[in-house]
């Protein structure tokens, strides 16, 4: 059995699998040959709940004496798009002018793809490392996230595993590599406004109780003041009105109900459930205070239901692995990195639940487009990031 040393040889393998959420597709299976011939044991456990699709996960084991080391990732994909618009395949890890062609080649089996290489190339040259290294691998990050990460980990923790730190390989670097490392992520939370009304006919309007006028003083409450001024490390908390509906088609009417959804991306200086009692205050304020028709009497009268489940904001403070991580960025690209907790949610927001993690990847410009693409040199410089990060951080022990 070969060693896995080739970043770009290890990507071709994982971008021929088609592996849409939530279908495997055969890319597991190709996580598990490459890692055969390191002597990782290699689990799969398969997840299920009602309402959401089984998924297929992987969990992958290094044993050694000394710290734990965790590389976390997924090997699901967004859908193509529109296959006819790709320039290459997207399931065909073509290589045109110096860049691998792909679905997943940047989020993130271009990640997995150097991790391995970067480990396989470290155990060639000084043996295991003196500690041990788990993969955690899941096939359910692009989709309903309820099947993949979060069990996977109560699963593995449920057998004894302990993690010191964890590493997650998803894009992170807006422009070039050495960019940015997470350390971070804002929390989120969504919710809906609804405001109850009376129809009525639009020339008899004191028969009726306009809902509009009603959610609009709401809405209103809910976007000013400001929610806080951001933090060193967070930008401010954001709420964005995602639709206002009234769903009435006719101009006569005045209709019974109208409704607003939002969503919140908040930072440290509150939690989902402060956050949500911030809303909770200024909705009840706002219904009693304001009154937009003389002689309204009784406050808006209105309800709001919170949508899915809370995404917790968290910040990594752990000096070891920040350090060590950008020392390698800047060892290998001369570069130093933004420490930043800015963008979307990802999967780490589980995992801080278990230890310190932080994320670094390959350049994120082309996820989920038409013709995702990495730079094979990118490829190379990764690896090597990673490799001097796997060497650094066993040697501080
Ligand atoms: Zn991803």
């Amino acid at each position: 059995m070969s060693m896995p040393k080739d970043p770009a040889e290890n990507l071709a393998a994982l971008i021929r699998c088609p592996s849409v959420t939530p279908a495997e597709g055969g890319a597991l299976s190709a996580v598990e040959t490459l890692l055969k011939p390191l002597g990782f044991t290699v689990e799969r456990p398969t997840f299920s709940e009602d309402g959401t699709p089984d998924i297929e996960n992987l969990y992958a084991r290094l044993s050694g004496n000394g710290p734990h080391l965790m590389f976390a990732g997924h090997t699901d994909v967004v859908p193509v798009g529109d296959e006819a618009a790709w320039t290459q395949p997207p399931f065909s890890a073509a290589i045109h002018n110096g860049e691998m062609y792909g679905r997943g080649a940047v989020d993130m089996k271009g990640g997995i793809a150097c991790f391995v290489a970067a480990l396989a190339r470290y155990v060639e040259k000084h043996g295991n490392p003196k500690g041990s290294v788990s993969l955690l691998i899941t096939g359910d990050e692009e989709g309903p996230a309820v099947n993949g990460t979060i069990k996977l980990l109560d699963w593995a923790a449920g057998k004894g595993e302990q993690w010191d730190a964890a590493i997650v390989g998803e894009p992170t670097n807006p422009d070039k590599l050495g960019d940015m490392i997470k350390i971070g992520r804002r929390g989120s939370i969504s919710g809906i406004v609804t405001v109850q009304g009376r129809q009525g006919h639009v020339a008899y309007p004191h028969l009726a109780d306009n809902p509009v006028r009603g959610l609009m003083t709401l809405v209103d409450a809910l976007t000013n003041p400001a929610f806080d001024k951001g933090t060193k490390d967070f930008q401010p908390t954001n709420l964005e009105i995602t639709s206002i509906d009234v769903g009435n088609p006719a101009a006569n009417v005045i209709a019974a109900k109208a409704t607003a959804a939002f969503n919140i991306r908040f930072n440290d200086t509150w939690t989902a459930e402060t956050l949500q009692a911030e809303i909770h205050n200024r909705l009840d304020v706002a219904s009693g205070r304001k009154k937009y028709r003389k002689g309204r009497k009784e406050p808006i009268e209105f309800d709001i239901t919170w949508r899915d489940r809370p995404s917790h904001v968290f910040l990594t403070r752990d000096d070891k692995l920040i350090e060590t991580l950008s020392g390698s960025v800047h060892a290998v690209t001369g570069a130093k990195p933004a420490l930043s907790a800015s963008g979307g949610t990802s999967d780490a927001r589980f995992i801080k639940d278990y230890c310190p993690v932080v994320e670094f990847g390959l350049v994120g410009k082309t996820m989920h487009m038409v013709d995702e693409r990495v730079p094979l040199a990118d490829l190379e410089t990764l690896t090597e990031i990673y490799g001097r990060f796997i060497q650094d951080w066993f040697e501080r022990g």
